[in-house]
């Protein structure tokens, strides 16, 4: 469970975080889902199986790290916005985090952008270097900021 500001705690997010070495392989997803809710559109989103939930609809999604490919599948259907891709293999020192994004004006590819941190705090200026916003997603964009490396597990969210 979490906190009770709802913001997880590094114990918290330790599972979910893929181990280093599967970080270093390149994107892989973290899906920070830690309540025990009826939801689970991730699971049927995935098209290598990658996402399980042993006890049923209510359970925690589980994340087989080595079969995630990272695509990003996942992530516009998620409704908690909880799932992020993120790529340790970007450019030397820099990594990039995908999320959902759904207020307007939705950000265009190039954009500098406010990143945040879980508890919404300004944590500085990123580039938005992928925008994906086919209809299908249903106004959910995934937006992908490229990030310092060690800012990975922090940053969460972006202001326009
Ligand atoms: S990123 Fe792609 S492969 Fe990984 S869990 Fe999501 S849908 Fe599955
Ligand atoms: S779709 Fe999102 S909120 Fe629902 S179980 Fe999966 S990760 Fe959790």
């Amino acid at each position: 469970m979490l906190k009770n500001d709802g913001i997880i705690s590094p114990e918290e997010l330790s599972p979910v975080v893929p181990p280093a070495d599967r970080l270093a392989r390149g994107p892989v997803a973290i899906i920070e889902c830690l309540q025990d809710i009826p939801c689970d559109p991730c699971v049927s989103a995935c098209p290598v199986k990658a996402i399980k939930m042993k006890e049923g609809i209510t359970d925690r999604p589980l994340l087989e790290f080595d079969t995630c490919t990272g695509c990003g599948l996942c992530i516009p259907k998620c409704p908690g916005l909880a799932i992020f891709v993120v790529n340790m293999k970007h450019t030397p020192g820099m990594a990039t985090v995908s999320m959902s994004y759904e207020q307007l004006p939705v950000p265009e590819k190039g954009q500098e952008v406010t990143a945040l941190d879980r508890s919404g705090k300004d944590v500085g200026k990123v580039k938005v270097v992928r925008v994906v916003n086919p209809p299908g997603y249903d106004h959910t964009a995934v937006i992908t900021i490229e990030v310092p490396a060690d800012q990975v597990n922090n940053i969460r969210a972006i202001r326009v």
